[in-house]
């Protein structure tokens, strides 16, 4: 028996006539390239957000480096990012020339800790990217504040976390703009890479449409030096069909969440933290654990699939030695990077696994 870490083809099984007329859709269509699926989704999944526009492009990390150019932010600028977080977000920002600094999280809910962003914004700072990390939203009112007080863009890295509620309200469009990644693990994913803008601003979605396609609107006319960086017709045509299912497994995926709660009481297992104000869609179930190395071999004996989110920061990568970073910089997220361990949760997963994954994690600490 085993129990794997996410299994995306389940979803794909469960909706197999629903994709294989999608497919079809395109293929007949003749046309593969911005055509009609991709302006179909990016309508629907702005309505889905809440927000008066959205730009399909061909991955999260395109999603987020072109807002950032539609911002204007570039060399000798700054944007605040954080400490946890995949690399993605960071890099969106070095795409531009400019600097990622880092801020340190909430350690009990792993986004961006808002009081501790005013002593990194210097006179060059021009945006924040708050991230929803494992699909619980940022403290995105305190956020913005700060934004707005220092007149700096605020951006939503919402990879993980599609369909969240911030009060109430869904992620996408609680900043300036959003990215969006589907790419296939994600909440909403496709069956490929792909990715989206999300924004209530005019000038930004037009700009972020025109940086996609080779910085044209006419045909041959190239206004700037842009990108290709499309979201195609086939993954667009698939994605609308998965977005139809997607509170669904949202919902799947919170009721698993709630019975992982339920049932780890007591005991030295640190659990996720969910503050009043949020709605998060459990991208992953996060536990943590002085002992994670071991208490990950164990469940991979017992054949349960238990990831690390993530190994490495993005201020040690090898990629980042640059900017001189060590262990000790940052010692929160230092030790968040130690201790964390995902557990399988999706909209596939069993309330009889999860059953086995509580018992085994159990097992472990108690022995
Ligand atoms: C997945 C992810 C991205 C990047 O998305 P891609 O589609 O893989 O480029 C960016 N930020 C976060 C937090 C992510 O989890």
């Amino acid at each position: 028996m085993t129990i794997p870490f996410l299994d995306i083809k389940a979803q794909h099984v469960e909706i197999k006539d629903a994709l294989d007329a999608a497919y079809h859709r395109v293929i007949n269509s003749g046309q593969y390239i911005l055509g009609s699926e991709v302006i179909a989704f990016e309508q629907e999944f702005a309505a889905y957000c809440d927000t008066k526009y959205c730009v399909g492009v061909s991955n999260g990390l395109e999603a987020l480096h072109l807002v950032l150019r539609a911002y204007d932010i570039g060399n000798g600028d700054e944007v605040i990012v954080p400490t946890n977080t995949y690399i993605a977000t960071w890099l969106a920002v070095s795409y531009c020339g400019a600097k990622p600094i880092p801020v340190e999280p909430d350690e009990k809910t792993y986004n961006l800790d808002p009081a501790l962003i005013e002593a990194a914004i210097t006179p060059r700072t021009k945006a924040i990217i708050a991230v929803h990390l494992y699909g619980q939203p940022a403290d995105m009112d305190a956020i913005n504040a700060i934004a707005k007080r220092h007149k700096l863009k605020l951006i939503e890295d919402a990879a993980q976390a599609h369909g969240a509620l911030y009060k109430g309200r869904k992620v996408g469009g609680l900043g300036d703009a959003a990215g969006f990644s589907f790419y296939p693990g994600k909440n909403l994913g496709a069956i490929g890479d792909a990715g989206a803008i999300t924004t209530n601003d005019a000038d930004i979605a037009h700009k972020v449409s025109v940086l996609r396609n080779y910085g044209s609107q006419i045909k041959y006319h190239n206004e700037v030096k842009g990108f290709n960086s499309r979201l195609d017709e086939l993954q667009a045509a698939f994605l609308r069909e998965k977005l139809k299912k997607l509170d669904e497994w949202n919902g799947r995926r919170k009721r698993l969440a709630v019975e992982y709660l339920r049932q780890f009481t007591g005991g030295d297992l640190g659990l996720p933290f969910v503050p009043e104000w949020a709605d998060p869609v459990w991208h992953l179930f996060v536990v943590r654990s002085a002992r994670r190395d071991a208490l990950q071999s164990h469940l991979a004996e017992q054949g349960i699939g238990a990831m690390i989110h993530y190994p490495i920061p993005p201020y040690l990568q090898a990629a980042y030695a640059e900017l001189g970073f060590r262990v000790g910089d940052f010692p929160i997220a230092d030790v968040i990077h130690r201790e964390v361990l995902s557990l399988p949760i999706g909209p596939h997963v069993r309330n009889w696994e999860i059953n086995i994954v509580v018992k085994s994690v159990r097992d472990f600490l108690d022995a």
